[in-house]
């Protein structure tokens, strides 16, 4: 199976290729197709499957459907399409950087919010408008609360390595943040383990969930 066949387009596999990748990873063939048609994941992987790819591949297509922008991306809001939620600031980064190096060769723009350096940088990255926004639940509830951050354009949730975020005690925050967005919305859910808090996070979640275990 190749990344052309899984439905993404050339500008896709020609970044994933020049990454090193010859072929998809398990997860990634389990996830792409039904995340490109729009459905909810609840996702088991571990760090190390590949499992970012495994959402930021058919986000970028959906963003970019034959590397083209879409209808909405032409007329483009200001406000962020994709929202992906990390509990730590090296996995906001690292989950950047993935998306950044899949959209190389696409008009793409994003932007990572986390606690601990200056608001101002995060702040006027925001402003400028963008496409997907990588972001630790207490500084992105910060920048919201502040009026910095509109996620009333938000298409899609991703909520990454999700039980880390509650063993961190982030699912306060995280749940402050579930409601500024709207409420129809797709939403891909990652998780190392599936614990009944994880379970339970997602029966209140996802809609009809595709379940998948690597
Ligand atoms: P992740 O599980 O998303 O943290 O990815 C772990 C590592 O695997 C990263 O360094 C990726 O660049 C790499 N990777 C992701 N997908 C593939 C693939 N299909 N083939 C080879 N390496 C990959």
């Amino acid at each position: 199976m190749s990344f052309s066949s899984l439905g993404l387009s050339q500008a896709l596999v020609n970044a994933v290729e020049a990454a090193g990748y010859t072929s998809p990873s398990p997860v990634q063939l389990l996830a792409i197709p039904p995340a490109l048609e729009g459905r909810d994941l609840m996702v088991a992987a571990q760090t190390g499957t590949g499992k970012t790819g495994g959402f930021a591949l058919p986000i970028l297509e959906i963003l970019f459907p034959n590397g083209k922008p879409d209808r909405e991306q032409r007329h483009r809001p200001r406000q962020p399409r994709v929202l992906v939620l990390t509990p730590t600031r090296e996995l906001a980064a690292q989950v950047h950087d993935s998306f950044r190096l899949y959209a190389r060769d696409l008009p793409f723009v994003s932007a990572c919010i986390f606690g601990g350096v200056g608001m101002n940088p995060q702040i006027n990255a925001v402003a400028k408008g963008l496409d997907v926004l990588v972001a630790c639940p207490g500084r992105l509830l910060d920048l919201v609360n502040q009026g910095k951050i509109d996620l009333s354009g938000v298409e899609i949730l991703v909520l990454d390595e999700a039980d880390r975020m509650l063993d961190m005690g982030f699912i306060h925050d995280v749940k402050k943040v579930l409601a500024k967005l709207p409420s129809k919305r797709q939403n891909l859910l990652f998780s190392a383990t599936f614990s009944q808090d994880i379970t339970n996070l997602a029966g209140r979640l996802l809609h009809n969930p595709q379940r998948i275990e690597v």
